[in-house]
């Protein structure tokens, strides 16, 4: 743990990933920890099994993906947002790090936009431009 992020009841769904310090826009914010999977197979199994509640992996290529539900750090609890103040990149060595997107101040909570598909229908990220408020529109 990094003691640079902490993890707590979110306004957005369940719990959610905080900032505890200043991080700068397009500073790196923490590496994406978890479990290595190899196989594609191996993966679309965990994500099934993930649906149910929240998933937490985060595919590298058809082959690789990280599982941060097994062995993560505060990264694991990260809420999408539709207007979100980070994103996700891939880095060298085949990790997973999270980038602040524009300044975030101690006590904001960090999102990103997982661009999934199957984005819910319903999204309480609370952003003015929410998908789920466009849809509605
Ligand atoms: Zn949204």
């Amino acid at each position: 743990m990094s003691g640079r992020l902490t993890v707590k009841k979110s306004n957005i769904y369940g719990k959610g990933c905080f900032a505890l310090t200043h991080f700068p826009a397009r500073k790196k914010i923490a590496l994406y920890e978890g479990e290595f999977i190899k196989g594609s197979r191996k993966i679309q199994a965990r994500i099934r099994k993930q649906s149910e509640t929240a998933v937490k992996i985060i595919t590298l290529d058809d082959d690789h993906a990280i599982d941060g539900a097994v062995g993560g750090n505060e990264t694991a609890f990260i809420n999408h947002s539709c207007d979100p103040n980070a994103f996700i990149r891939i880095v060298p060595g085949l990790k997973v790090a999270i980038f602040a997107r524009r300044d975030i101040q101690p006590g904001d909570e960090v999102t990103v936009d997982y661009r999934d598909p199957d984005h819910p229908e319903v999204c309480r990220c609370g952003a003015t431009n929410c998908r789920s408020n466009r849809k509605r529109s």
